[in-house]
């Protein structure tokens, strides 16, 4: 089953893609953290993006559905979480060829809805362990171990694209393409909306009842 987790940055997309990681058999694709992780490895790719990602504008498609390309080349058959892509309708029809090709498709969509004046303060108090990636918020979900993750001991950092300054932009730009791409789901019914204002372990709930897995 390859399902498609979509919402503006801070609806808790990561946040659910690693409940359903840890409790159902799925693999996630963030494209988020494939495109840091270039970043921290300097590879071509990393340095093409970096500013584009400092800027809270999007990376171009061509270089976003080469990407996912490969990662679908590279776990055929497998269960996937589409987590932050596609954002624009280009990357969506895209997507829909690239898994045509291997007779397959995307089975769900689902639509992280929330006000936006509770994002700027989920993304703000957002903090994330460098090391294996577990998401904290510096109110609603502290670290008992302070600045560093309960689970591996991991640094607990700001991402930079998390400072006020970059996210008005982020939203700007989820508002212009992520919103249509939205709507070109909606057109072939395959929206299914989650309220993610509520908590984390209800939304999962609504999650594995859309997916069949409750
Ligand atoms: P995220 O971790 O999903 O919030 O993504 C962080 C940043 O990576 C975004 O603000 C974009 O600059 C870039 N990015 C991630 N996924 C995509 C995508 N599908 N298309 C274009 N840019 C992306």
């Amino acid at each position: 089953m390859n399902v498609i987790l979509i919402g503006a940055p801070g609806s808790g997309k990561g946040t659910q893609s690693r409940y359903l990681i840890d409790k159902h058999q799925f693999l996630q694709l963030s494209t988020g953290d494939l495109l840091r992780g270039a970043i921290a490895e300097k590879t071509e790719i990393g340095l093409m993006a970096q500013g584009f990602m400092d800027q809270g504008k999007l990376v171009p498609d061509e270089v976003m559905v080469k990407l996912v390309e490969s990662f679908i080349d590279k776990n055929k058959g497998k269960s996937v979480i589409f987590d932050g892509f596609p954002r624009t309708v280009a990357q969506a029809e895209s997507l829909e060829q690239m898994l045509k090709k291997s007779a397959n498709q995307i089975d769900k969509v689902i639509f992280f809805s929330i006000d936006s004046e509770l994002l700027v303060s989920r993304l703000t108090g957002r903090r994330t362990c460098a090391k294996c990636g577990e998401i904290y918020h510096i109110e609603t979900k502290p670290s008992s171990k302070g600045e560093v993750c309960e689970k591996c001991g991991g640094e607990l950092r700001q991402r930079p694209d998390d400072k006020k300054e970059v996210i008005g932009e982020r939203l700007a730009q989820f508002e212009k393409n992520t919103g249509p791409t939205i709507n070109f789901y909606r057109g072939k019914n395959m929206l299914e909306k989650v309220d993610c204002a509520k908590d984390p372990e209800i939304v999962l709930e609504e999650i594995e009842e859309i997916l069949g897995l409750a």
